[in-house]
């Protein structure tokens, strides 16, 4: 216990850090651990991708930032919520915080395109004349403008997508995590959505994206973490898809 106090004390944010991981050990069971010693830090309006093979760590990495998942041991902090010690309670303002997007969409089926982005505000109960303003306005940023009726079998795989991103964004989140967000697209709609998920970036929010895309990361120049069975490999600014072995 003094060991631990004594560490927290020292340990030291930078004013514009807004992902802290240290020495993070997931364990699903016994045997090898999902992640095994996970450092990272992550600035207030990154962009930052995730790459490695399958199996190596990168889902489980996102549901631990989203406190889907609790850590084995280490420390996690998400935009100043220790994630150790987060009160139950406290896990949906928390969450408020984050936006995510998934490689299978996860639309609402019955729901209409308004409908899917319009229930995340209304959960969070923003009120009927914001929702009016929020919705078509997010809608058009992610190029659906003409799509409000349409329910998500009525569109293609990029516009289910774009209607996932748009739900992700509508309350504004600090941080957009996308979990292989172009796995069931193709070449064209992966760029279209990668591009948008830049334009996002640049109006401020923190972007981290979970890719198998090397054509897309080797093209965008962006920071590029490499995880191996559990462990960052290599963490380079303007980085490159490295070649598995
Ligand atoms: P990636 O997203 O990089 O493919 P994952 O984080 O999904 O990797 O998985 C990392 C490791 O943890 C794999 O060995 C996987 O089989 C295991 N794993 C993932 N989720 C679970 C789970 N819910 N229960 C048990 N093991 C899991
Ligand atoms: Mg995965």
């Amino acid at each position: 216990m003094r060991n631990e106090s004594r560490r927290r004390r020292k340990r030291q944010f930078e004013d514009d850090e807004i992902i802290t991981l240290e020495n993070v050990v997931k364990a699903y069971s016994a045997g090898a651990p999902a992640l095994d010693g996970v450092d990272l830090k992550i600035k207030r309006g990154e962009f930052v991708f995730i790459v490695g093979d399958s199996g190596s760590g990168k889902s489980t990495l996102i549901r631990l930032l989203l406190r889907e998942l609790v850590a084995t041991s280490g420390y996690i902090n998400v935009i100043g919520y220790d994630l150790g010690r987060i009160k139950h309670r406290k896990i949906p303002k928390f969450r408020r915080n984050i936006g995510i997007v998934f490689q299978d969409f996860r639309l609402l089926k019955e729901l209409t395109v308004y409908d899917n982005v319009a229930f995340a505000q209304r959960v969070i109960q923003v009120s009927g004349k914001e929702i009016r303003r929020n919705v078509p306005s997010i809608l058009a940023t992610v190029g659906l403008a003409g799509k409000y009726k349409a329910k998500p079998r009525q569109l293609s795989g990029g516009e289910q997508q774009r209607v996932a991103l748009a739900r992700a964004l509508v309350n504004r989140p600090t941080i957009l995590l996308a979990d292989e967000p172009t796995g069931n697209l193709d070449p064209k709609n992966s760029w279209e959505i990668m591009k948008l998920m830049e334009q996002i970036n640049e109006n401020g929010t923190t972007v981290i994206v979970v890719t198998h895309n090397r054509e897309i990361v080797n093209a965008m120049q962006k920071r590029v973490v490499t995880m191996k069975r559990g462990i960052i490999v290599s963490d380079e600014e303007r980085g490159m898809y490295l070649d598995e072995d």
